[in-house]
């Protein structure tokens, strides 16, 4: 069974979602060259990489992620990260304009950046980045370690508004 998700898993990546895999593809070759490490992620690829400024990205089945970057945090990105990967499946070709440039402009500009902090808006409110937390959470069967992203992962809200409540009901149940 996981032989034939993976076929199917790389088949249309490299069909259906050829761009963005191209692209991941080419830049993969650069990093390995320049002896990034990598390792397989749920049939995806992560590459470890040296950049400044940089967080992660994810082109296709092409993950790349700072180097120093560990910890939860490191485990919280790389289900952030698939879950664009998992996007780029069920989007293909379309991907690039609804995925990857909006998350580019929202990470990156200046403006939002700066908006992000001053009015404390997570950088998972944006539909692509709060969609793919859950795509990632779905697709690995993972659990999100870090508060920001338990707090805000969905959408800016709580991946899992109800645990407060369900643990309060237990504890009646136990106590009574
Ligand atoms: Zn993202």
């Amino acid at each position: 069974m996981n032989v034939i998700r993976a076929i199917l898993f790389y088949f249309w990546q490299f069909t259906y979602a050829i761009i963005q895999n191209i692209i991941g593809l080419c830049m993969f070759i650069v990093y390995k060259a320049k002896g990034s490490k990598s390792e397989m992620y749920h049939h995806a690829v992560i590459a470890y990489i040296e950049r400044k400024n940089f967080g992660g990205v994810s082109l296709g089945m092409f993950i790349f992620i700072n180097k120093n970057v560990t910890g939860d945090r490191l485990h919280d990105m790389q289900i952030h990260e698939y879950g664009h990967t998992v996007q780029s499946l069920i989007l293909g070709p379309a991907w690039m304009l609804i995925i990857a440039v909006p998350s580019f402009i929202w990470c990156g500009l200046p403006a939002l950046v700066k908006w992000r902090k001053e009015k404390n808006v997570s950088y998972y409110w944006l539909y692509c980045e709060g969609w793919s937390n859950l795509c990632g959470l779905y697709a690995t069967k993972e659990k999100f370690l870090t508060e920001d992203c338990k707090m805000r992962g969905r959408y800016g809200k709580p991946i899992n508004p109800n645990h407060n409540k369900r643990k309060d009901i237990k504890g009646r149940k136990r106590k009574k």
